[in-house]
């Protein structure tokens, strides 16, 4: 079994509570308008790799980590080869906690087809919902008004007190798969821009807000 997958990064703190292995899987059969990652809205603009090889590269990370989180791209169209995924994961590191981005509602992966709820048996905590600009999130893990926060699981409850706490705006950098310097994190526009411009740093679709003879780089979240 294959997996679509775009990068992948490590300590992460922007994305969850504690330090995360984030995986960024390719395809997205949404369109939201200001989308902050349409460099990898296209499956084809992943790379395929065999779930096992995966897993078993996610274990030989060689920093402490207390979770996974997955996005994109969107998780769910990936169902079976996520679900499979995090199985193989969780048996070797059953401490780590699971955190998802979806640009569906838990309404509908509750009502989806089989390894859509297998994969939302294994997520801890879900962020829900499509991006929608012009409407700040309320949460520091949420980029719209729209999306909620869901604590599905036991140790989600747990992790309450540590999600609600995270910053505003945080961000980590990290390297594209094409080498580029890459901004994590949800951060709203203003501030991203405030980054951009402090890192010198060069968005194609920001271009005229970021100084001039910045260095190339993509947004994730
Ligand atoms: S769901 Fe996320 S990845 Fe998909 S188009 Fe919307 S913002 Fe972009």
């Amino acid at each position: 079994m294959e997996l679509k997958l775009y990068n992948l990064a490590y300590p992460v703190t922007a994305l969850g509570p504690g330090r995360r292995v984030a995986v960024w899987v390719a395809g997205c059969p949404l369109r939201c308008k200001g989308c902050i990652t349409p460099h990898l809205l296209s499956s084809d603009a992943g790379k395929s790799i065999a779930v096992s090889q995966l897993a078993q590269r996610l274990l030989r990370l060689a920093v402490p980590l207390d979770g996974v989180t997955l996005t994109g791209g969107e998780p769910f169209a990936q169902a079976e080869a996520l679900a499979t995924l995090l199985r193989l994961v969780k048996a070797e590191r059953p401490h780590w906690n699971v955190l998802t981005f979806s640009g569906f509602t838990l309404r509908q992966w509750r009502r989806g087809d089989t390894t859509q709820r297998q994969l939302l048996q294994q997520i801890d905590v879900l962020v829900d919902g499509p991006y929608v600009a012009g409407r700040p999130g309320r949460h520091p893990l949420t980029a719209s008004a729209n999306q909620q926060l869901h604590l599905l699981t036991p140790r989600a409850q747990t992790l309450k007190p540590a999600l609600d706490a995270l910053p505003v705006n945080s961000a980590n950098l990290g390297l594209s798969p094409r080498g580029e310097d890459c901004l994590i994190g949800i951060v709203d526009p203003d501030a991203r821009r405030r980054l951009h411009r402090g890192l010198r740093l060069t968005v194609p679709d920001l271009e005229q807000t970021t100084e001039s003879g910045g260095r190339p780089h993509a947004d994730f979240y």
